[in-house]
């Protein structure tokens, strides 16, 4: 079949290379000149199947309004109302309770563990070659957020994410260069999630997906997706199928069809900074719990990455969320990074869905298909959801149920 994918993100990518695999005629549509120049360009790169969890969670709506009033805060809201943020947040609320947390949590964590299966399959048998690191670590700065963290380690050891809870020392051997001025009080261990660099990952892939056949047209904006007798209309030429996979802007993309979407920009930041020392820098990845801060070892390069913003300007960048970046990093691994140099500061807009899971599979208009949604954790959802819905395009079962 011939199928068109928009968008040449991380999921457009990764979709593109598993229906070319399928020995489909593959044709992706990317406005930009490049894959991933939008929320995949520099994620913090965690794939951590177990921390892969809903936005919308039980406790959550208290804790943003604490939130408001901090100066390091990890969720800040300024809202526009240009996406419809409020009709966002009354699903939000709803999704927020225990139990449809329970079970967007169970089915994003299924997912994710697939996912990291099927990246580790594809990274092994098409041999490629990206900056990794194995293990990640969640940095518990007090009692209090050791207590606190108990019920997300309940569900990692219900669903068999293999971890262990470290005091400090211990801790501190498996990431030697902490700072050993900043008090660290505990932390969890996750040794079979990693870091590893999405945009490299995709363009290593875009190859593979080229060699099979797959055909990358870039500069190519799509204006609207027209239902034609014979198929799908884009830009003047029909397409069997077309696959959705244009992050935050998909919804716009999809509600002249009547497929309405409630899809907002989350807006974080990432500073990247070449490493400066090695014995300073971090070994994998680790994540601070109270800020929310992911910092990462990504091939020579450090990377910390956090804030979630709510509404606002994607062309404006806060300055205070900046700040909280380069705190976090200056609390755990002070001299690790050269933060003076070839420091690249990044926006990125993660398409966040109120209730977590990403939208894989049929729109509900005929020849229609949807890969997007996929919030903070498209990196890690990434391969999985490709694979599933090359499956349900072709009209096999997919190897897990979402
Ligand atoms: C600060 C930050 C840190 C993050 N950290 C992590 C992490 O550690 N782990 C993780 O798993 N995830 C992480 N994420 C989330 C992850 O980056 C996103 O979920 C993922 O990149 C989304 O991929 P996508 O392909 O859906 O979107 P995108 O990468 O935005 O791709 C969509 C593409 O569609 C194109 N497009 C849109 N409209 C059109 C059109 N009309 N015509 C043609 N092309 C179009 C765009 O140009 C773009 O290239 C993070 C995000 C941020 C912002």
């Amino acid at each position: 079949m011939k199928i068109a994918i928009i968008g040449a993100g991380i999921i457009g990518v990764t979709t593109a290379y598993e229906l070319a695999v399928d020995g489909h005629e593959v044709h992706v549509l990317e406005r930009r000149n490049s894959a991933c120049e939008e929320a995949s360009f520099a994620n913090a790169g965690v794939v951590s199947p177990g921390y892969v969890t809903p936005w919308a969670a039980p406790g959550m709506p208290t804790k943003v309004l604490k939130y408001l009033f901090q100066k390091h805060a990890p969720i800040r809201v300024k809202l526009s109302f240009k996406h419809g943020e409020l009709g966002w947040i009354a699903q939000w609320l709803k999704a927020c309770k225990p139990a449809p947390y329970a079970a967007t949590r169970a089915s994003l964590q299924n997912l994710a563990s697939y996912s990291l299966e099927r990246l580790q399959h594809l990274t092994k048998t098409l041999e490629l070659e990206y900056d990794n690191a194995q293990g990640y670590l969640v940095l518990l700065r007090t009692e209090q957020e050791r207590i606190a963290a108990e019920a997300g380690l309940q569900v990692l050891k219900d669903a068999g994410f293999e971890h262990k809870v470290l005091d400090a020392n211990t801790a501190r051997k498996i990431e030697p260069a902490l700072n050993a001025s900043t008090t660290l009080h505990a932390a969890i261990h996750l040794p079979n999630d990693r870091v590893a660099n999405c945009r490299q990952f995709a363009l290593l892939l875009r190859d593979q997906a080229q060699a099979l056949g797959a055909q990358f047209h870039f500069g190519t904006a799509v204006g609207h997706i027209e239902r034609g007798l014979q198929g799908i209309q884009l830009n003047g030429q029909t397409f069997d199928h077309v696959v959705v996979c244009a992050g935050v802007d998909s919804a716009l993309l999809l509600k002249p069809l009547g497929v309405h979407i409630p899809l907002i920009p989350v807006y974080g930041y990432s500073v990247s900074a070449p490493v400066r020392e090695p014995m300073d820098a971090p070994v994998s990845g680790v994540m601070d719990e109270r800020y929310k801060v992911a910092i990462s070892r990504i091939g020579n390069r450090v990377r910390v990455a956090g804030s979630a913003q709510l509404g606002g300007d994607a062309s404006v960048i806060n300055q205070a969320a900046i700040q909280t970046l380069y705190k976090v990093l200056d609390d755990w691994f002070p001299a690790a990074a050269d933060t003076k140099n070839q420091v690249q500061v990044w926006k990125g807009a993660r398409p966040m869905l109120p209730s977590g899971p990403p939208r894989v599979g049929a729109s509900g208009v005929d020849r229609v298909w949807l890969n997007l949604g996929h919030g903070s954790s498209g990196w890690a959802l990434s391969c999985g959801s490709a694979r599933v819905l090359a499956d349900r395009i072709s009209g096999k079962k997919p190897t897990i149920e979402l």
